[in-house]
């Protein structure tokens, strides 16, 4: 017997209209384990599909197939063969990128990113974690990884009662993965390094920036310095800056092993750094703002808005006329226009008359499902102040 979960009114509604979400409040019934692929119901008894079902998340079910059609092992095989092939077809500069990304690839809560020969997967819900030992086969079965790291440590995973672990799962992996990227190589650490080891989502906006980069360079937030490195050709002097020491010391070492000259790293607090360089009247041509997620829940929105403003408005400040700013804001809870507007009122309050040069978004590996816009996290603006 299948297992089953019936959804109310307006749990069918939410799935007729796109999403493939349907959270906790919405289930009417349960037959079910922890982590089972579901059969879903309609308050009719109607079949609507099959799902992933969790027991601990809000999001109780995370749609796998409409109708009729079954989610089984040749469905992810296929699935995952269709993400790979999207991959390879994006001839992308770099040894590194996402090879599925979830939702957006029809496979929710499963990240899989390549970094050279090695494979960096992440199952963030009950239903995904269950399958890992098979993602694990198909993944051996399509890609031939020497290696293939399960970096299971992200903290969502607590919200599906899961437990945080990092282990190989075939193969080898060493603690080091050599990797290149728009030409600069970088030294990934897949156990411990930021999401699976660098931000692969930024990829083409670095190289977009690099068309627009002069002058003196101020990287801020810059963790292993891949907006520093890439733009360092069109600088005089780049200027990198994080408040963890660790990153400074790894910004530091990819530039030597670039043999990149012009780049000085320092650890600091980049709120406390920019109003330093307004007092002390320093000057840049180019800007790069890459922050953290400010905004990690709805709770966090106001405080993050003004987190935002405040790096903005001293950055446009500090700018050169002429000078380039790259902002950035990877929080899902501000979304485009909330963005631009907090841009827009940074400019108005430093006085500065700035074009929009590029409206960019995440990396074309990282793509956005039209109507779950949880997809879309990635805000990058390349502006340019006038005056
Ligand atoms: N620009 C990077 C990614 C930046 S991630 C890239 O292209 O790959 C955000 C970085 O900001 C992290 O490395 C984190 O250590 C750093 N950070 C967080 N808060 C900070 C602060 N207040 N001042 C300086 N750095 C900060």
């Amino acid at each position: 017997m299948p297992s089953i979960v019936q959804i109310t009114h307006r749990g069918e509604d939410r799935i007729r209209r796109g999403h493939p979400w349907i959270y906790r409040a919405d289930i009417q019934e349960v037959d079910a384990m922890p982590g089972d692929t579901v059969v879903v119901l309609g308050p009719r008894q109607r079949r609507l599909g099959e799902a992933l079902f969790s027991d601990r998340s809000q999001i109780a079910l995370r749609l796998l197939t409409r109708g009729e059609t079954q989610a089984d092992a040749a469905l992810w095989r296929e699935r995952l063969a269709r993400a790979l092939a999207f991959r390879e077809r994006l001839q992308i500069d770099s040894t590194a990128y996402r090879l599925v990304h979830a939702d957006a690839d029809l496979l929710p809560s499963l990240i899989v990113d390549r970094y050279g020969e090695y494979l960096v997967v992440q199952t963030l819900s009950q239903g995904t974690d269950r399958l890992l030992p098979q993602i694990a086969e198909w993944l051996q079965d399509l890609v031939h990884p020497a290696g293939i790291l399960a970096r299971n440590d992200p903290k969502v995973r607590l919200l599906e009662g899961l437990e945080q672990k990092v282990e190989v799962l075939r193969g080898s992996v060493p603690e080091r993965i050599a990797v290149v990227e728009n030409g600069i190589r970088y030294e990934v650490d897949p156990r411990h390094g930021q999401k699976t080891g660098l931000f692969l989502d930024q990829r083409e906006n670095r190289r977009a920036a690099l068309q627009y980069a002069h002058g003196r360079l101020l990287d801020a937030f810059s963790y292993n310095g891949a907006f520093a490195l890439t733009l360092a050709p069109r600088c005089r002097e780049v200027v990198a800056l994080d408040i963890s020491e660790d990153a400074v010391e790894r910004i530091t070492a990819n530039a030597s092993a670039n043999g990149v000259a012009n780049v000085t790293a320092s650890a600091a607090n980049v709120f406390d750094e920019l109003r330093h360089f307004e007092r002390t009247n320093e000057r840049f041509e180019t800007i790069v703002l890459d922050p953290p997620a400010f905004a990690k829940n709805k709770a966090a929105v106001d405080k993050a808005m003004s987190g935002y403003k405040d790096i903005n408005l001293r950055a446009l400040r500090i700018l050169s006329p002429g000078g380039t700013l790259v902002t950035c804001s990877c929080s899902y809870n501000i979304d485009e226009s909330l963005f631009f507007d907090i841009v827009q009122d940074a400019a108005a309050d430093a006085h500065v008359s700035v074009t929009v040069l590029e409206k960019r978004m995440q990396a074309r590996d990282h793509p956005v499902l039209l109507g779950v816009p949880e997809t879309y996290y990635l805000k990058c603006l390349i502006l340019r102040r006038v005056e």
